[in-house]
């Protein structure tokens, strides 16, 4: 690859500008100035320091968010805030998007990553993968309740759910809830309690797949995936 092109996805300027630092002889690769912008680097093997600092090359982002209520789980939006607003400038430089939805009320964790692939294994209904919820429910949620989403409930289209696991953490006339399900219809959660008739207050996502949400990040907070992490979504 070449070292202005690397240079410039990592977001350290536009090919003018990297060309220029490549000139003053802020850019070394394997110890050697390198001032010539079409000189090739094996982004793997070659070490390569601007203004002394080493640069890591990587195609992907992959990035963990704890979504804030009031954001919409998109890249860009007319009126509202997104999910990618919140990310940092040399973030952003990888055009990282949110690998499927959650609801503007909903929060907890979004992934987001320009790796295709993976949003798309992720997120296709053959892979049954399963997303687990914490909510909180309007009405006493029963062991009846239990045994329904296990059988799978009736949605308002007549479409019927796929076995969903739920367990009640705190019943009475508000509810505490986790549930996981292994499909993504349009407000799935939502519309499986109303299903049974009783209404969601709060929802966050805890889990997707082997993924869990870093309970240390603050709602709109995000970090990278450590390896593990991306190793275990492959
Ligand atoms: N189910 C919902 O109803 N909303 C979400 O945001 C996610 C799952």
């Amino acid at each position: 690859m070449r070292i202005d092109k690397m240079l410039a996805n990592l977001g350290y300027g536009s090919r003018k500008e990297v060309k220029k630092l490549l000139k003053d002889g802020a850019v070394l690769v394997n110890e050697k100035p390198v001032k010539d912008s079409k000189h090739h680097v094996d982004p793997e093997n070659d070490v390569v320091t601007l203004n002394g600092e080493v640069i890591e090359y990587k195609e992907f982002i992959y990035l963990m968010m704890n979504k804030p209520p009031g954001v919409i789980s998109a890249t860009e939006d007319q009126r509202d805030e997104t999910v990618v607003d919140l990310l940092e400038m040399e973030d952003l430089v990888f055009s990282p998007f949110p690998v499927g939805r959650l609801d503007k009320d909903t929060e907890g964790l979004l992934l987001l990553t320009n790796d295709g692939q993976l949003s798309h294994r992720l997120l296709s209904p053959k892979k049954h993968v399963p997303k687990t919820y914490f909510a909180v429910i309007d009405g006493e949620v029963t062991e009846e309740d239990v045994i329904a989403f296990r059988e799978g409930v009736t949605l308002d289209d007549g479409y019927v759910t796929k076995p969903g696991e739920l367990q009640i953490l705190k019943s009475g006339i508000r509810s505490d809830i986790e549930l996981t399900i292994t499909e993504g219809k349009f407000h799935q959660v939502k519309r499986m309690f109303e299903a049974v008739g009783k209404r969601v207050t709060y929802l966050k996502r805890i889990s997707m797949g082997p993924l869990k949400l870093d309970e240390t990040l603050e709602l709109g907070e995000y970090r990278e995936l450590t390896d593990e992490e991306v190793q275990m979504l492959m």
